[in-house]
C-alpha cells in the first residue's frame, strides 16, 4: 500500500509536478482527476444553477 504524498509528484501518474497544473504534472492528468469527479465521486452543483426558474426544492 502506497499513499500519495503531496510532495511526491503528480497525484495521478507520479511524474514531477508542473507549477501550472499542480498537484498534477500536466493538463492531461488534471483532466483525469476532473473526470473522476464527474464520474460520481463528488456532486458539483455548478451546472446551470443560475436559472431562476430552477426549483431547488427537488433535493
Ligand atoms: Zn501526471
Amino acid at each position: 500500500m502506497k499513499e500519495p504524498k503531496k510532495t511526491g509528484g503528480c497525484v495521478i501518474c507520479g511524474n514531477p509536478k508542473d507549477e501550472r497544473y499542480k498537484p498534477f504534472c500536466s493538463k492531461r492528468c488534471a483532466d483525469v482527476d476532473l473526470n473522476r469527479w464527474f464520474s460520481g465521486a463528488y456532486a458539483i452543483p455548478a451546472v446551470e444553477s443560475d436559472d431562476p426558474k430552477s426549483d431547488e426544492s427537488q433535493s
